[in-house]
């Protein structure tokens, strides 16, 4: 699975705008990305199995106190592939 960047962060800014820090209460959140292609999201293989089947996973830092927060990475791809980006949208 590929999850672009710019699509997460579309994702997050949408779906998830109160997304404040439950521990420090900021929103200021680090989405892990690829080393080789930083216009990737880095997603890990889940450790859980739903129905024998492991899923992928996006991690989000907090920038601020350090809190994990985890996201299925089947959640954003369904958003985004309804939600494809406005080519006419300015960056
Ligand atoms: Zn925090």
């Amino acid at each position: 699975m590929i999850i672009n960047f710019r699509d997460a962060v579309r994702f997050f800014t949408t779906v998830t705008p109160a997304g404040h820090c439950p521990m420090c209460k900021n929103n200021n959140w680090g989405i892990a990305i690829q080393e080789e292609d930083k216009t990737l999201c880095y997603l890990t293989l889940s450790t859980n199995q739903q129905n024998g089947i492991r899923s992928y996973d996006l991690h989000l830092t907090c920038n601020d106190c350090g809190y994990l927060r985890v996201h299925r990475a089947k959640a954003l791809k369904a958003w985004i592939d309804s939600n494809e980006e406005d080519p006419g949208e300015p960056v």
